[in-house]
């Protein structure tokens, strides 16, 4: 049974689920280059830690949720990196959205050391971060799966954690489920405006559309933060969904599969971050139409 565990990245998603693992009764150690993201974990009642090597002493798992695919490698595989201050049997688990490459370097380092790896990524907002609610995809052997389960029970959602396949699936299935998700959201934009400018007003449209065979779980819910409230999602910001669609186009390009519609919304999600910024939301795609078609779609006196 694990009881001692380290957390690295205490950011928007990775804060709330160290306090998550803090308030289950793990021994929980923590860094975070940022001192207030340090502080708030050890107001939630985690051990702050002075490096990446310190949090990781003595301890029999260690969870890193940091930005993107250089930070994995250089907190684990750096000079200072973890995987050579964990002890033989411990498990490195990254809920980071990331790349198989570095993963695959990650899996070469622990083998070497008798740790285990897994890659879980997760599916939800800070909120259900902060709900113990997220989404968990699990890669790596089944066996080291169910030694993290309690760890992942006391962060996601326990119908919603799945052990998807061997190492990199994780990261797979989490990138596919983003790019379904921004697809949708392009596609969304495009139908909602070119509806709007034809002239059907915009609360028509969206009833008609939501029951008709075309409806998604984007169209009847997720666009409503915009239809509802101007809200274009700033919780999950541009760098990240760049990020996340870039390992996307890189991971076809592996596997050997051409994806033009991928490609070309990544460049929709990368014009709408040159237009609005590193921070602008995750919905900013459909503001670029509300902008060249000089309209707002909003179903209420907002429009
Ligand atoms: P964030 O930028 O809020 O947090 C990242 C944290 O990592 C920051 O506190 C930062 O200081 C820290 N950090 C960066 N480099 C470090 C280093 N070398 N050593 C120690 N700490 C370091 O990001 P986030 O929103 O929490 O996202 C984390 C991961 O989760 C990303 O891969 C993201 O794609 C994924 N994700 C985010 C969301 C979301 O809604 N925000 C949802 C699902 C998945």
């Amino acid at each position: 049974m694990i009881g001692r565990v380290g957390f690295i990245g205490l950011g928007h998603m990775g804060g709330p689920m160290c306090a998550n693992l803090a308030r289950a009764g793990f021994d929980v150690s923590a860094y975070d280059l940022d001192p207030d993201a340090l502080a708030r974990a050890a107001d939630a009642g985690a051990r702050p830690a002075a490096s990446v090597r310190e949090c990781a002493r003595g301890i029999e798992a260690l969870i890193t949720m940091l930005p993107a695919p250089p930070q994995v490698e250089s907190v684990l595989l750096g000079d200072d990196g973890a995987i050579s201050e964990l002890e033989p049997g411990a498990l490195s688990i990254d809920m980071s959205t990331s790349s198989w490459a570095v993963g695959q370097r990650v899996v070469d380092a622990a083998v070497q050391r008798r740790l285990e790896v897994l890659d879980a990524p997760v599916a939800g907002h800070p909120r259900r971060a902060q709900e113990g609610a997220l989404g968990i995809y699990a890669g790596g052997r089944e066996v080291a799966f169910e030694r993290a389960r309690p760890l992942f029970e006391a962060m996601g959602d326990p119908g919603r954690i799945f052990h998807v396949g061997p190492h990199g699936a994780g990261y797979t299935v989490k990138l596919m489920l983003n790019l379904l998700w921004f697809i949708q959201s392009v596609a969304t934009g495009e139908v909602l405006t070119v509806g709007a400018r034809a002239g059907v007003p915009i609360e028509k449209l969206h009833a008609a559309l939501v029951a008709s065979p075309a409806n998604t779980n984007f169209l009847e819910h997720d666009v409503r933060a915009v239809l509802d409230e101007g809200d274009y999602d700033e919780v999950f910001p541009l760098r990240l969904v760049t990020k996340d669609l870039g390992l996307a186009v890189d991971l076809a390009r592996d596997v050997g599969v051409p994806v033009e519609l991928t490609a070309l919304v990544e460049q929709v999600h990368r014009r709408a971050r040159a237009a609005y910024g590193d921070a602008g939301g995750q919905i900013s795609a459909i503001r670029l139409y509300e902008d060249l078609a000089g309209l707002k779609l909003r179903l209420g006196p907002a429009a």
